[in-house]
């Protein structure tokens, strides 16, 4: 696939900038090498070719754009991998005699030889005149009305061309006192929607009219030399929406690029701007960042760019403990390897994980200062959640399972008696445990719960009940050699019980 990507990037070059002599295609592209020496060639190839670019590629995007047309014979992209709900919506719009173009994520992703996960539209056609076009469309957003039209099963987001904000009116374009866009629904042509998108590798036009690809910000350069690039100014676009800050590292992570430096410069800065988003947008923001399967990489990245302490202070506060970071890397793994098997992911899991950190401090506060170990960890989780909320929303349906999962792991040690059947029947049993084994594995809690645990489940009947026979005598907690009852009782010297960090403080 990406073979194709570099012979039609080529054709591109060659045809519209004639003066560059035609380079190789890149030794790790070569059929049957791996996938790392193929990403390293590809970086290689890409800083070659910004070499050569040299000057005219240090800053950001110009700001008066040129138009690059890439014929159907100059590119790969190809109408049959555009889904049929995408061609419609374009089909119905040109009959009705507008323009009509697949843009962003679609475009980028198939010049890639990815798969889009969605596609998006962009027409000349009013929101509330392409409505009549779909049955059943609906227009959402107030700042930025988007035509929602529904073919089939899919939903393809319909924008009408963004003009120049400056060229409206204040009911349809306001911007706050810290350079934000607050309304943005002047309508353009596509040269102007063009260097409103973010990102140039998001600016890329493709129409079955003629099968052509409209590039007026540098795109099809940006793709081949594998670079998130902002387009205008990066600083003035950053305030005009912080959360631009968030797809450039979203984007740089997933495509495996680089933010172009002065793209990248604003970062650390501005990042302080993130306070004036919306919780529930952020919300929306963090699991496009950590549940695309590309998770770990996105932390990193955040982290790099001091973007991730306004995403989740209080996690951010707890990562000098290697545990609490272990933790947090294993959770965002996990989580990208089971979206690499199609298996179920859920925010609750990632959440719990993300805040258990300062959760599990709090508690232990709490508990050495007193408060019994159930009230303690319920005080623990109001504490951490009522912080977290102000900055993302975690809606309840994720944060009434995130609690349990943080209860259930004070009930994983106690076994006895029927206690164990019991548990195994929870609902939230099977995230609990999973949570256990990446407390283990992080090195928070010592080996050996989930181990017993990992065996209870594959026993058969009679094994269990011996299994469960045989707890008290290893102790209330967990397998061989674990943890000591607390002799003298519940209630005995309870605040004087020394924390090590060594077990759970509520077990
Ligand atoms: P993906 O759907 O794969 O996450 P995408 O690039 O399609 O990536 P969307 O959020 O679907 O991203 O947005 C579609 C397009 O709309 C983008 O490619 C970009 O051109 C434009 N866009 C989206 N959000 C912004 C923004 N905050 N500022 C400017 N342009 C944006
Ligand atoms: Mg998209």
């Amino acid at each position: 696939m990406f073979n194709s990507l570099i012979s039609s990037i080529k054709r591109w070059q060659r045809k519209s900038r004639p003066e560059e002599a035609p380079q190789s295609t890149h030794p790790g592209d070569a059929p049957g090498s791996n996938k790392p020496a193929r990403q390293d060639s590809r970086k290689k190839a890409a800083k070659e070719s910004r070499k050569r670019n040299g000057a005219a590629k240090a800053s950001s995007a110009a700001a008066t754009p040129s138009r690059v047309v890439v014929s159907r014979s100059d590119h790969t992209l190809s109408r049959r991998d555009v889904s049929r709900a995408a061609l419609t919506v374009m089909k119905r719009l040109q009959e009705a005699g507008f323009e009509a173009y697949i843009v962003g994520g679609g475009v980028r992703d198939l010049l890639l030889g990815g798969h889009p996960k969605d596609f998006d539209a962009a027409t000349d056609a009013p929101p509330e005149q392409a409505k009549q076009l779909f049955r059943g469309a609906r227009i959402v957003g107030r700042r930025f009305r988007i035509l929602h039209a529904r073919i089939g099963r899919e939903i393809i987001e319909v924008t009408t061309f963004r003009g120049h904000h400056s060229d409206g009116e204040e009911h349809e374009a306001q911007q706050s006192e810290h350079g934000m866009l607050l309304r943005d629904n002047v309508y353009g042509d596509l040269e102007s929607d063009a260097i409103r998108r973010d990102f140039t590798v998001n600016a890329l036009y493709y129409t079955t009219q003629g099968f052509e690809i409209h590039d007026y910000t540098g795109g099809m350069q940006d793709i081949e030399d594998r670079l998130i690039r902002m387009i205008g100014d990066p600083e003035t676009r950053y305030k005009e929406d912080p959360v631009r800050m968030l797809r450039a590292v979203r984007f740089a992570a997933k495509l495996d690029f680089d933010i172009e430096p002065a793209t990248a410069v604003p970062l650390q800065q501005l990042a302080p701007l993130l306070r004036n988003i919306a919780p529930a947008r952020l919300f929306d923001e963090v699991l496009k960042l950590l549940m695309s399967g590309h998770g770990e990489r996105t932390f990193e990245l955040l982290r790099q760019y001091h973007l991730w302490e306004h995403l989740f202070p209080d996690n951010a506060r707890h990562l000098d403990s290697p545990e609490a970071e272990a933790l947090t890397r294993q959770a965002l793994r996990n989580t990208d390897d089971r979206i690499r098997n199609e298996q179920r992911v859920t925010p609750a899991f990632l959440y719990a994980a993300l805040l258990w950190p300062a959760v599990n401090f709090e508690q232990k506060f709490l508990s050495e200062h007193g408060t019994p170990p159930v009230p303690a960890l319920a005080q623990a989780a109001q504490k951490v959640v009522g912080v977290q909320l102000t900055h993302t929303a975690i809606p309840k349906r994720f944060s009434i399972p995130m609690r349990e999962i943080w209860d259930m792991q004070s009930r994983l040690p106690r076994r006895g008696g029927e206690r164990a059947f019991r548990l195994q029947e929870h609902p939230r049993f099977r995230a609990a445990y999973d949570f256990l084994l990446l407390r283990e594995e992080s090195g928070e809690i010592p080996a050996g719960l989930g181990q017993w645990w990992t065996e209870f489940q594959q026993a058969d009947e009679e094994q269990r009940q011996q299994m469960v026979r045989d707890v008290p005598r290893n102790g209330p907690r967990g397998g061989k050699g674990r943890g000591r009852r607390n002799r003298g009782g519940r209630n005995r010297n309870r605040s004087k019980r020394p924390n090590n960090g060594s077990e759970h403080p509520s077990s």
